[in-house]
């Protein structure tokens, strides 16, 4: 079994497919190693183990409360999956990332993130979680309770997260835009203005002569709004595109100011289509906001490193959180985000100095994505890794959960 961009068999000899919460228990506890698999989009080791457990089976149970503001539902559930439910209950989410088709667990544990200056990762929207730990035992805890920031971008190291309650609100439509042909002094000069433009705003570019598309998407008021034709310089695409722009746009969400519920805009890719390119690995480094246009500058400095193996590159905002292992943990951030080719050889190579020279950014690496830093340069990043390793060591003591991707480049040797 392979993850879903094909460049990593895990290696675990067991998946397990408990149908219940027992199971899951039982099959933890009796684990010398493992890890739970969410929807397999994480790019590296990062969720494997010698055994592996699915939540896939589990009853998705989606129950709402409405006077808390909450959903709570299996963690193995896909955000497409919850949204369809919660579309029914008139209700929604805050944000999503540029896809519907990863778990909800499995985002959350690694921080991943959509879009927008006052939009948190997707992590900061969870108001409770239920665990498994290695002993088997359950426990519950929610937003308030101590050390329930550290647990929640747990990066799978804390235990089986079973059951996931998320903070909802009413439902809303979304319209896109997308602008073309942004002037690079134009992105330096405005990008404030810039990423202000919508309640999530993405830059693509291949880091060429010009930024090449600003995707802007603005919930609908009941005001009446009009239609921006040009931002900044860049003027508004007439049809629909594709953030790789000879793709077909029939995979994305629709655009053109087109209103449409906020599950299909807020992300890029449809669910029953084929997101991103599909042959690809991914990048992502996530800067604090005041290093923003200085880090833009340093990578594109070396476009001619990055474009032979670069599909393309996608620049979002992303919010302060209080998550400890979050990267936006105490700072606004922007992350600056790169789908390669699949030429893991080369991305390798380049990434060492892509890293080296957004280190002055103080850059942290996405957690699901590529990388080569190891926990002796992350740590530094991380105020609460101390905290978070204490965690660790008190809920997992017999170190079940722990893998070789944790040790290189987390929480080092132990
Ligand atoms: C095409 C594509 C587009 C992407 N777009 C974005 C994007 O817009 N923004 C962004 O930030 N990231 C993005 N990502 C990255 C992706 O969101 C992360 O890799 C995320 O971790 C994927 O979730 P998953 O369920 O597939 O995780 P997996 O790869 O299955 O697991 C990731 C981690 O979560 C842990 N985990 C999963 N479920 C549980 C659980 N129930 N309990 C405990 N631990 C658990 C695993 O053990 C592992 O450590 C994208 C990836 C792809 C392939």
């Amino acid at each position: 079994m392979t993850n879903w961009a094909g460049n990593y068999r895990y290696r675990a000899g067991t998946l397990h497919r408990p149908s219940t919460l027992e199971q899951v228990q039982e099959v933890v506890a009796a684990a010398p190693r493992v890890r739970v698999l969410g929807s397999r989009h994480s790019f590296t080791d990062l969720a494997d183990s010698d055994e592996l457990v699915s939540l896939e089976g589990l009853p998705a149970g989606v129950a709402v409360d409405r006077d808390a503001g909450t959903v709570s539902f299996s963690a193995g559930l896909r955000y497409g999956e919850l949204a369809e439910a919660l579309e029914r209950e008139g209700l929604a989410l805050a944000n999503l990332a540029s896809l519907p088709h990863i778990s909800v667990a499995g985002a959350v544990a690694t921080a991943t993130h959509g879009s927008g200056d006052a939009k948190g990762n997707l992590a900061t929207s969870v108001a409770g979680l239920e665990l498994v730990t290695s002993s088997g035992e359950l426990r519950t805890a929610s937003r308030g309770d101590h050390e329930f920031d550290g647990l929640v971008v747990g990066l799978g190291a804390l235990g089986a997260v079973t059951r996931v309650t998320l903070d909802v609100e009413p439902a809303y439509q979304v319209r896109q835009r997308v602008f073309e042909a942004l002037a690079w002094d134009a992105l330096h000069e405005h990008f404030d203005e810039i990423t202000a433009a919508g309640d999530s705003v993405s830059v693509f570019t291949r880091w060429g002569e010009a930024v090449d598309q600003v995707w802007v998407k603005r919930r609908v008021t009941g005001d009446p709004e009009p239609l921006l034709d040009e931002l900044f310089g860049a003027t508004a695409a007439t049809v629909d595109r594709h953030p790789i722009i000879e793709l077909d746009p029939v995979n994305c969400t629709a655009q053109l100011g087109v209103p449409g519920p906020w599950w299909d805009r807020l992300p890029h890719f449809r669910m029953g289509f084929m997101p991103s390119s599909g042959a690809e690995l991914q990048s992502e480094y996530l800067i604090p906001r005041r290093h923003a246009v200085a880090a833009i500058q340093s990578v594109h400095a070396l476009a001619g490193l990055v474009r032979p193996l670069l599909q393309v590159s996608e620049v979002r905002t992303v919010a302060a959180d209080r998550l400890w292992m979050s990267p936006q943990y105490g700072q606004d951030t922007i992350a600056i985000h790169f789908t390669w080719h699949p030429d893991p050889v080369g991305v390798q190579r380049a990434l060492v100095e892509l890293e080296a020279a957004l280190a002055p950014s103080e850059a942290r690496p996405h957690w699901g994505k590529v990388f080569v830093a190891d926990a002796a340069a992350i740590g530094p990043l991380y105020e609460r890794l101390p905290d978070f390793r204490r965690l660790v060591d008190r809920l997992d003591p017999r170190g079940a959960f722990r893998n070789p991707w944790l040790t290189n480049h987390v929480l080092g040797p132990p």
